[in-house]
């Protein structure tokens, strides 16, 4: 053990966060590097919950990028989720799976169909699947509009 190990004991078993590097938070720069562009946004990083130092062998358990680690989660489940629970994680993959069928759904509807985002919101929107769409008309369209740009127009 190294004299700096033994006067900073504690820090010497952390290190700077991987996901938001050392900020606190994530921005889209950081989203954009880790491929998250259709599944998060900027806010307070839920990988070190905001303090931008982790564990130095949280890595090897937790995955930098693991999708469904996300701020807006409950605080008892992000914890769950770093301490690989099981329950946690199915739930996490079901989540994540079930917006990975919609992206694909998307993809599908502008290029099969040749819809834009307004008319896949439409689409969305008269199949009635969830009672919140028509509120949030705006935020939604923008989404399917990126999920369009990233995944259609390479
Ligand atoms: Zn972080």
């Amino acid at each position: 053990m190294s004299i700096w190990s033994k006067i900073f004991g504690m820090k010497a078993a952390q290190k700077s966060c991987p996901r938001c590097l050392g900020k606190g938070h994530v921005d889209w720069a950081d989203i954009k590097r880790l491929d998250r562009e259709l599944i998060w946004i900027p806010g307070k990083c839920a990988y070190c919950n905001g303090s931008g130092m982790v564990e130095r062998t949280m890595e090897e358990r937790v995955p930098v990028d693991l999708p469904f680690l996300v701020i807006n989660s409950p605080e008892a489940t992000r914890k769950k989720i770093i301490a690989g629970d099981s329950g946690a994680m199915e739930v996490g993959h079901f989540h994540h799976q079930q917006i990975n069928a919609t992206i694909d759904e998307i993809v599908y509807l502008h290029l099969e169909n040749g819809w834009d985002a307004k008319e896949i919101f439409e689409y969305f929107l008269s199949e009635g699947r969830n009672s919140k769409l028509a509120d949030k008309r705006d935020e939604v369209v923008d989404y399917i509009e990126r999920v369009i740009q990233k995944k259609c127009n390479v």
